[in-house]
């Protein structure tokens, strides 16, 4: 069966209606959907009797223009794959749609949204969250599914979760891989060929470094613009440029 495509907040908010008592499971995206967001998906197809994915690609979230302007976008890909994987419905809204009020309301996290990706991407955590309280609003989730490639994200959303009570529980899905290591990320196809094969040395620096400092000088010396190396509470986190593309990962130390 075909997903089915809707696209303002009505829409949605009278679809869920008649979802009343069966379990849904969300999987928010900004679509250029690859095998990362499928594992999501399957896992909520799995544990849910309804699957919903939403594609919003959030301008709030991005601090640097050229990269919204550059984010891929793959409309029909995403639907075939929405379809393998049997999602019921596709939330695809517009700026208008999800910002009725202009972003005047935000939600603001004060402590760790400003630490790693957040010193170099100022406002960047303030977009992720408000976009996901305001998709958790609208589609009223049993569970939500988000990646541990973006781990910081995913533990603000968790805490934001709790903090606001929200009945959704969030559930962690590990990192999907290429086969040489790199974490598979939409921004991937913006690599060129020579930066595609530099690419996974971000994965095996994190890993195979005994400290921080050394798995940043590995990374510079491979040609990267290291933004951070990390440690904090047994993970070590990441950021790096390759040419155009920012790239982020994170590993279990
Ligand atoms: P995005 O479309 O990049 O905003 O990602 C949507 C969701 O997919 C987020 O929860 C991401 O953490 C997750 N995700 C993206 N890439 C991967 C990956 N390689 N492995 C697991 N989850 C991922």
């Amino acid at each position: 069966m075909n997903p089915i495509v809707l696209q303002t907040p009505e829409e949605m908010i009278s679809t869920r209606a008649t979802l009343f008592g069966k379990s849904i499971g969300f999987v928010p995206t900004m679509g250029a959907l690859h095998r990362g967001h499928a594992e999501l998906l399957k896992q909520a197809r799995t544990e849910n009797e309804i699957c919903i994915l939403s594609i919003f690609v959030n301008p709030t979230q991005f601090n640097d223009k050229k990269d919204l302007d550059n984010y891929p976008q793959a409309w029909q890909s995403d639907f075939n794959l929405a379809k393998e994987n049997q999602v019921d419905y596709i939330f695809l809204p517009t700026y208008q749609n999800i910002y009725p009020d202009q972003y005047r309301f935000k939600i603001i996290e004060t402590d760790f949204s400003k630490s790693l990706c957040g010193k170099s991407r100022p406002g960047h955590f303030d977009g992720v969250l408000t976009v996901v309280m305001k998709l958790l609003s609208l589609t009223g989730p049993t569970r939500a599914y988000f990646g541990e490639k973006d781990y910081q994200q995913l533990r603000l959303i968790k805490e934001m979760v709790a903090a606001f009570f929200l009945p959704t529980e969030i559930i962690a899905v590990p990192t999907v891989r290429e086969s040489d290591g790199l974490a598979m990320s939409s921004r991937n196809v913006r690599l060129s060929p020579v930066n595609r094969q530099i690419a996974p040395t971000l994965y095996h620096a994190l890993t195979k470094s005994a400290t921080a400092e050394v798995a940043n000088s590995h990374l510079q010396n491979a040609g990267f613009q290291v933004d951070y190396v990390t440690d904090f509470n047994n993970r070590r986190y990441a950021a790096a440029r390759l040419g155009e593309v920012r790239l982020i990962d994170n590993v279990t130390i």
